[in-house]
């Protein structure tokens, strides 16, 4: 069988997956070993120590590397973790142009670590290519972006920034498009099919898909990963065999759940925008975002996160978040359960107060990640928490 020209379910259950060449397990096992026993040094089955190499985390990262239609995947230990490494091939002196709405973690990466560093970023309230084009000088030589954007769900134009990025190359030299597929998934979207050089993840979220493990990874061409295989190597911030195993587990039904958390989230999105409660809801399914048109064109469908802006601002957004039943308060997102969450306390706390109100995350806004489970279960536990 052409293995390469799999749909994508099938290549999520068996990329990498083929039955164990020792025992002849279906499913991959979970490697526990630290090291290998060599026949003589340097005569070894391809693996020496598991911080270079674990048969567990080869088959997450060779299953990643299909979904994304790359040619190498890298499996990191958070998504955090996974940008980090992104961020090691740039250089003291180097610029990075990423757009203002951006999940906080990235955000605080970027201005307390990288930044002392010697790694300046720019950011741009006007994430279109026309915006991005104005904060890149000669010494940009990456674009961070993410789509749809974390909390207010922007839609940003990712072949239209890859263009961009060639004509930069053209210029000032080579600049790397690195795309957070986070809120998405491959399921919806696949950046480097649409120009992107680089996709990083956290798995934690969609493709993990329970909520119980932390994990990160990052997709492209082989020979752009060959340095940031180094530094996953190097700095040696990896997953785990359980943890790979359980990211992979996940992935395996990934296509199922994407299709219910988007089902559920447009259904909750437009009863969401009919309640006298709610000021604006950010969802890119409605026809009424703006991202709307763009969000048909670049992804599969659109997505189970969905912004709401309470006109009660804080003490009812602060209300709600403690009053619903099935809906838990926590960080996170892309579980089977569904989550509430409050950008300006929780995901995005780590940015100032007054960057994050300029960006418009407001203390009444509350994020939903939608689950899986009955839509009439979700939207009653709203509407009674709303009420
Ligand atoms: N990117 C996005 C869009 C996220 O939402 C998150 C976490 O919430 C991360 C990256 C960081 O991932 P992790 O928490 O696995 O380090």
């Amino acid at each position: 069988m052409n293995k390469t020209n799999l749909g994508f379910s099938t290549r999520a259950i068996h990329a990498g997956q083929d039955a164990d060449p020792a025992t002849g397990a279906t499913v991959v096992p979970i490697y526990a070993t630290s090291t290998y026993t060599q026949e003589a040094p340097g005569q070894h089955k391809g693996y020496e120590y598991s911080r270079s190499g674990n048969p567990t985390r080869t088959a997450l990262e060779t299953c990643l590397a299909s979904l994304e239609d790359g040619e190498r995947g890298l499996a990191f230990a958070s998504g955090l973790a996974a940008t980090t490494a992104v961020l090691s091939i740039l250089k003291p002196g180097d610029e990075i142009a990423a757009a203002a709405d951006l999940y906080g973690g990235t955000f605080r990466l970027l201005e307390r670590v990288f930044k002392p560093w010697g790694l300046k970023a720019r950011y741009t309230e006007d994430p279109s290519p026309a915006g991005f084009a104005r904060i890149l000088t000669p010494a940009t030589k990456m674009v961070w972006l993410e789509t749809p954007t974390n909390p207010l769900l922007q839609i940003v134009d990712i072949a239209g920034i890859a263009d961009l990025s060639q004509r930069q190359a053209r210029g000032a030299g080579k600049m790397i498009l690195a795309v957070d597929n986070t809120f998405a998934s491959p399921y919806l979207q696949q950046p480097l099919r649409l120009g992107a050089d680089l996709v990083v993840h956290s798995t934690t979220k969609y493709l993990g898909g329970h909520s119980d493990v932390v994990g990160g990874a990052v997709v492209g061409k082989a020979e752009l990963l060959q340095p940031i295989a180094f530094y996953q190597n190097a700095a040696g911030a990896v997953p785990g065999p359980f943890d790979a195993w359980l990211t992979l587990r996940g992935i395996k039904t990934l296509a199922v759940r994407m299709e219910r958390h988007c089902a559920n989230g447009r259904r909750l999105a437009e009863w969401l925008a009919q309640q006298p409660q709610v000021q604006r809801v950010y969802y890119p399914g409605l026809a009424s975002h703006p991202g709307h048109e763009l969000a048909r064109k670049q992804m599969r469908d659109f997505g189970g996160m969905i912004s709401v802006s309470l006109k009660g601002g804080k003490e009812t957004a602060l209300r709600l978040l403690t009053r619903t039943r099935l809906f838990s308060l926590a960080e996170s997102l892309g579980g089977v359960e569904s989550l509430i969450g409050h950008p300006a306390t929780m995901t995005h706390a780590s940015i100032p107060a007054e960057i994050r109100q300029a960006r418009g995350i407001d203390d009444g806004l509350v994020r939903l990640s939608v689950g899986i489970e009955d839509a009439d279960d979700l939207q009653e536990d709203l509407r009674q928490a709303l009420a």
